[in-house]
């Protein structure tokens, strides 16, 4: 069963004395799964699982410090140099009664059983020094082919647990890779059981694949149903033609290049992800044939909120994404004022993101009057670059005044004092010099509390 190999894999040294322990004890230990995978790849691997026949709390009595990570699951956190190393007993899965877990997992000493029950054949390999690799189902040949194929029988696999499904789609965005004929056949005709299957887990599985180096690969799993159960915003997208100079695809295309174009990072794939789901809904074809999309932006903000709700996102994504999806149309005037308005309505934090995603929007779209738009988010970008660079006050926080200021020249406490601020950083926005604490009491203090013009000062402004 077992294969000397050419290839080596630097184990660390924590993680192979960990293996040499367990070998010492009498039983047979490898590292196995994700890390083979990205160590035969030359990538720096996730983490180091490790698999043995040695049964969870006998792992527990050769080990000083352990944690019971899951030991109804055979898991056991080994920790070594400051680190903790996953250790699970052989094991085979039970019956998998929802298509979500399996009911019960019961042990067993024989390392084929344990490799038999994992996914795909890249997945499904284990390691050990010296050079030692088993490989019974092709793993390294479909390593070096570029391929996703699962463990035995697809459609059985699948039906075992639905999650595999986005787990073949991941994989292949993540790696590149196609997925094998029968495997996406059976992917495809298993889809509708990932109604089975948990938001998070499948929030999980699609931020992989669209934080991937492939993320246009989600085309696969619109063209195999699979988008179709749990982001059928989306089908609605790759469903939808652009008959409008500015764009030469369908939105759903569109929305995948965007993606490709922008940043590797979650809150922006995310935002080009459901940037333009709003169009289908808002179509309208003129007199001339051309199509238009009007309000699609608030119509998108609004989808990407129940979109990333129903995939149990954290409200500071959602109030991101949807920030940066009700905005990315928005169109700024190419002044400072206006610029520094635009950065205070988006957010200081978001603004950088915005020009990101206004950039990859743009690219995304045809090359009709292409240089124009770039040169007018150049502008954008420039007059940003001098806000931030000469510190220019865009918040109430840099205001030369303060809440108390106004307070203690008598102002009521409350509403006043707030309204009175607000007028005073829209007067800032606007020319940043009158950031003068002189100017702004007199220009707008003052007047509030009775004392009309008679002490205002020149400010110099
Ligand atoms: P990552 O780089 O995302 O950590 P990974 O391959 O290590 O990728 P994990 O989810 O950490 O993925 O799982 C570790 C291993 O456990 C996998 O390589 C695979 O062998 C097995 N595995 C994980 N999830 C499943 C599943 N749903 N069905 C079958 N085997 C699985
Ligand atoms: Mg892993």
């Amino acid at each position: 069963m077992e294969q000397i190999v050419e290839v080596k894999i630097p184990i660390p040294e924590e993680v192979n004395s960990i293996l040499v322990k367990l070998q010492e004890s009498g039983y047979e230990a490898y590292i196995v799964g994700g890390c083979v995978r990205d160590a035969l790849l030359g990538r720096e691997p996730n983490d180091w699982d490790i698999t043995t026949s040695a049964l969870p709390l006998e792992v527990k009595r050769i080990f000083v410090k352990t944690v019971d990570t899951g030991l109804q699951h055979g898991t056991v956190t080994v920790l070594a140099g400051g680190k903790g190393y996953e250790v699970t007993t052989y094991r085979v899965d039970g019956v998998y009664e929802d298509g979500r877990h399996p009911k019960e997992v019961t042990f067993t000493p024989s390392l084929r059983e344990d490799l038999q029950r994992r996914d795909f054949t890249i997945n499904a390999m284990a390691y050990r020094e010296p050079g030692v690799l088993v490989d019974l189902f092709g793993g390294q040949k479909d390593l070096e082919d570029g391929v996703i194929r699962a463990v035995g029988d697809p459609s059985q696999r699948f039906s075992e647990d639905a999650l595999r499904i986005l787990r073949a789609i991941r994989f292949s965005a993540q790696l590149g890779y196609r997925i094998e004929e029968e495997t996406l056949r059976a992917a495809s005709e298993l889809a509708p059981t990932l109604r089975k299957i948990s938001a998070e887990r499948i929030r999980v599985e699609l931020e992989k694949t669209i934080t991937s180096d492939h993320p246009d690969l989600l085309r696969t799993a619109y063209e195999a149903g699979i988008t179709a159960i749990f982001l059928p915003e989306f089908d609605l997208c790759m469903e939808t033609r652009q008959n409008n100079p500015h764009h030469c695809y369908t939105v759903g295309e569109h929305t995948l290049k965007g993606m490709e174009l922008i940043r590797n990072d979650r809150v922006l794939r995310l935002t080009m992800l459901i940037h333009d789901m709003g169009k289908p809904s808002c179509l309208t074809t003129d007199d001339n044939g051309i199509d238009h999309f009007y309000g699609h932006q608030e119509v998108s903000a609004s989808l990407a909120r129940t979109i990333l709700r129903r995939l149990k996102y954290d409200n500071d994504t959602i109030r991101k994404v949807v920030t940066l999806v009700r905005y990315h149309d928005m169109q700024i005037r190419l002044t400072a004022p206006a610029v520094r308005k635009a950065v205070v309505k988006i957010g200081e934090d978001l603004f950088p993101l915005f020009l990101e995603v206004k950039q990859a929007d743009l690219l995304a779209q045809s090359t009709f009057q292409r240089q124009d738009k770039q040169k007018t988010l150049d502008e954008v970008k420039r007059l940003y670059a001098g806000i931030i660079s000469r510190g220019d006050c865009l918040n109430l926080k840099h205001l030369a005044v303060n809440g108390s200021d106004l307070i203690q020249m008598g102002v009521k406490p409350g509403k006043e004092v707030g309204s009175i601020l607000a007028q005073m950083l829209a007067d800032v926005l606007d020319v940043p010099v009158h950031n003068d604490r002189e100017y702004l009491l007199n220009r707008f203090a003052a007047p509030a509390i009775g004392e009309g013009t008679a002490t205002m000062k020149e400010s110099g402004c």
